[in-house]
């Protein structure tokens, strides 16, 4: 028989598969507070649940191949999934450890996950690394799951530790709704690693109608709109996908989603010297965004081998975000964190395939 991946289960399947339903709830615990990677070390169940547990299930459908250390404490991961593809995971390190002037403690360290949920990416936006070697698979809940536990438990980062999660590493994840809207539920459950949905980011390159469905799961997850672009004729040469989903169906769509009351929904603005960083598309971004609870994410191009884009001033930067938040629009630039590693998606994995190496170290 072939054995499933326990992991794919939210607790409530789970509860219906094995006997007593009850035990659903320890066995959670084992797996995404202890980080258990064998039905053995759930020394509370009983034998011949565990037997069963093993002639039925898997743990783990990850294997790391791969890890980069960046000098800024972020840390990007390369995972081999059962049939031999490959995918990455960041760890970021949002905030270091701070102390009071008496040496106590005042702050932990602030972490960020960011999950893949494709192998590859079928909407081959032209900047990105991860859309040249197109679209694979999708994962499974449980392989989206995993890098998340995989990842903390990596770092000693305890079950009930607080951490944000990011959508944002390779594939699109609303192109993978199913899995994904499974995954968001696994890892926000009580019992396991109780990442409320709040702390959830997905990010998506704008399909429209997959936007409004996400909306009515009414999950409570954060939105974030790769926007790139304020022109439909930019946007579908950077992104094909904007032909089917124009600029004015995705702000729609955002204007109908759910969105927490203390949240903004973010449109990420990929900054690429020459291309979009023109104050002009700054103002009609100011007026695109008119009316919408938003914030705006500024991003350098993160450039790579072979790229025909390349990284913004920092002074045009600046200029860019000066002109929306001195007309009150939130917009931050993001800190291009693990830059030394690389970590603009999809490109350790290119790296591996290029080198065909398995490990750095
Ligand atoms: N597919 C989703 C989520 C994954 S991509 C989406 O597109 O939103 C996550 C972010 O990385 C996107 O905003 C994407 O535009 C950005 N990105 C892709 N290639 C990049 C690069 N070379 N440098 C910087 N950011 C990049
Ligand atoms: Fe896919 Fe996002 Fe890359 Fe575009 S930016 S190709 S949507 S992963």
């Amino acid at each position: 028989m072939l054995k499933k991946n326990i992991q794919d289960l939210t607790k409530a399947e789970l509860a219906q598969e094995i006997s007593p339903a009850f035990r659903a709830k320890q066995i959670y615990h084992w797996l995404y507070h202890k980080y258990a990677t064998s039905f053995d070390e759930m020394r509370n169940l009983p034998q011949d649940l565990r037997d069963t547990l093993k002639e039925k299930y898997l743990i783990s459908p990850l294997k790391q191949v791969m890890v980069q250390n960046s000098k800024d404490g972020s840390r990007k991961y390369l995972y081999e999934l059962h049939d031999g593809h490959t995918i990455e995971a960041v760890l970021l390190l949002m905030r270091e450890k701070q102390y009071h002037k008496d040496g106590s403690l005042k702050h932990k360290e602030r972490y960020t996950v960011c999950i893949s949920s494709q192998v590859g990416c079928k909407v081959g936006c032209a900047f990105c690394l991860t859309a040249k070697g197109g679209f694979v698979r999708n994962l499974t809940a449980g392989e989206i799951v995993e890098q998340v536990r995989l990842i903390k438990k990596d770092n000693d980062i305890a079950g009930n530790r607080r951490v944000n999660l990011v959508f944002m590493g390779m594939g699109e994840p609303l192109d993978n709704l199913k899995e994904v809207v499974k995954s968001v539920k696994i890892c926000a459950d009580e019992e396991g690693m109780a990442i409320a949905t709040h702390r959830q980011t997905i990010s998506t390159s704008g399909l429209s109608y997959k936007i409004e469905k996400l909306g009515k799961e009414a999950l409570g997850v954060n939105l974030a709109i790769s926007l790139h672009a304020v022109d439909d004729d930019l946007r579908e040469w950077l992104m094909p996908i904007n032909k089917a989903y124009n600029i004015q169906s995705i702000i729609e769509a955002v204007k109908a989603f759910p969105v927490n009351e203390r949240k903004r929904v973010m449109f990420e603005y990929l900054v690429i010297k020459d291309v979009n960083d023109d104050i002009s598309a700054a103002k009609k971004l100011l007026s695109l965004l008119d009316g919408i609870k938003a914030k705006v994410n500024l991003i350098y191009f993160n450039p790579y081998g072979g790229t025909q884009f390349k990284r913004p001033n920092q002074a045009d930067m600046e200029k860019f975000q000066a002109y929306l938040t001195s007309r009150g629009l939130h917009c931050t630039i993001r800190e291009s964190k693990g830059l030394d590693i690389s970590a603009a998606c999809g490109q350790l994995r290119e790296q591996e395939i290029r080198e065909g190496s398995k490990c750095l170290f």
